[in-house]
């Protein structure tokens, strides 16, 4: 065994990666292909720069592309996300076409491995059309949504959904998300890589450093909300949650965040968050650079209570970031944070602001309950939100796929 699966054992467990191992033996040798449109920045890139090294040390011959395109491209792709996510957004004919001929000349940079995989995964809406220049594909196509589609502007859908129709299949991250296509859909939550730089336990020392190094006080209680600029994020929420909050609790509040290059509107959201926070001396924001993982892990450490107040969440990997550190979370009633936030349980779900203030002075006046949610969120990551788990569902979609529409596959003869 490899001495990265022999990491993986030590956290998930001896049965889980000989299932992995199990799994991985159908798929020996097999091409798989994973495209999106960011190597840095956000929850898609964060992931599979964790789950592509497993595969390919599990004997898969695995890669990953990112397509790439001009200003425009990236506007038309963040009007497709924000309208997945329900904004009634129009897009122009110029703007589509722009989406479809940047996807025509990225199937064209990389067409023959398009054509050689044997399973293509195809992440969001941004190299979806990808699909339409690879007419004699080899392999199976899987388009993976990350975003929360449970109620998205019909226009929009109706233009995407062409596209997604002819892959065989699609995955979403909740029940919920699920659409009208004609193929087989899965349900597969995101998940963290407990032994990542973001998420490994620390030394006391370096979590504390945080402190000093950002011009955070010691003795005052911490709020921390982690998140790309975007208003989806709610960050302007958070921040009158923590007026509201610091009226009658002293304390101070973290928004750590960077941009993604696929995100043309982090750097006008930031400015909002400014101009919020500004003369605040207890609000710090911070921007941070995209390999800040080790940065990021302290601060959710260093947190006595993390926020994640979206509004949209396709899942939160940030929720999960924080639980597996034992930290209580006030996440938005929303999305994949429903699943991960049990309210009550593992921290509170809130709709508003007022709410948001309510939990958070809750939880700052009782250290015990603070403890108590933080042990269970850790469980409840442990045993549903680790990459091991993702993994397996990938490997069991894939060979589900090849072996088409039989009801009993025996893995053990493989
Ligand atoms: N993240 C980061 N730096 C930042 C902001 C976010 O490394 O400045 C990471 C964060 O820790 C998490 C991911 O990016 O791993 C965000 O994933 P999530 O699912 O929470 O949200 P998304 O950005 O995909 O909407």
């Amino acid at each position: 065994m490899s001495s990265l699966l022999n990491a993986y054992t030590s956290v998930a467990g001896e049965d889980v990666i000989n299932h992995l191992l199990q799994l991985s033996k159908p798929l020996a040798g097999k091409k798989v292909l994973h495209v999106n449109s960011t190597r840095e920045g956000g929850g898609v890139a964060e992931i599979l720069h964790k789950l592509v090294p497993l595969m390919a040390d599990l004997g898969l011959d695995v890669s990953w592309e990112v397509i790439t395109g001009q200003p425009d491209f990236y506007k038309c792709t963040k009007s497709f996300h924000n309208a997945l996510q329900g904004h009634r957004i129009t897009v122009g004919t110029g703007l589509l076409e722009v989406y479809e001929k940047t996807n025509r000349e990225n199937a064209e940079r990389f067409e023959d491995v398009l054509r050689e995989a044997d399973f293509v995964f195809i992440h969001d809406p941004q190299p979806a059309a990808l699909i339409d220049s690879i007419p004699n594909r080899k392999g199976k196509w899987i388009w993976r949504c990350h975003i929360d589609c449970s109620r998205p502007y019909r226009p929009i859908w109706k233009y995407l959904r062409d596209y997604c129709a002819r892959y065989d299949a699609s995955i979403f991250s909740l029940p919920d998300f699920a659409q009208r296509l004609s193929h087989p859909q899965y349900i597969i939550a995101p998940s963290i890589d407990p032994l990542s730089e973001k998420n490994i336990s620390l030394p006391a020392g370096e979590v504390n450093e945080v402190f000093s190094e950002f011009g955070l006080d010691p003795d005052l209680p911490l709020l921390v909300q982690v998140s790309r600029f975007d208003r989806f994020k709610d960050p302007l929420g958070v921040i009158e949650a923590f007026m509201q909050v610091r009226r009658h609790v002293p304390c101070q509040l973290v928004l750590a965040g960077g941009g993604a290059s696929d995100d043309p509107e982090g750097q006008a959201v930031l400015e909002e968050v400014l101009t919020a926070a500004s003369g605040e001396p207890d609000v710090h924001v911070l921007v941070l650079p995209p390999d800040a993982h080790r940065k990021i892990n302290a601060l959710q450490r260093a947190a006595d209570i993390v926020i994640q107040k979206s509004t949209r969440e396709g899942f939160g990997l940030t929720v999960s970031e924080a639980m597996w550190k034992a930290r209580p979370v006030v996440g938005g009633d929303t999305g994949g944070i429903r699943i991960q936030v049990i309210d009550h349980y593992t921290g509170f779900r809130v709709r508003t602001p007022e709410g948001a203030a309510l939990r958070i002075r809750y939880l700052l006046h009782h250290k015990d309950k603070r403890l108590e949610m933080g042990k269970r969120a850790r469980r409840l990551v442990r045993e549903n939100f680790l990459l091991t788990r993702h993994l397996r569902e990938y490997m069991a979609l894939m060979i589900s796929l090849m072996n088409g529409s039989q009801d009993r596959i025996d893995i053990s003869t493989s």
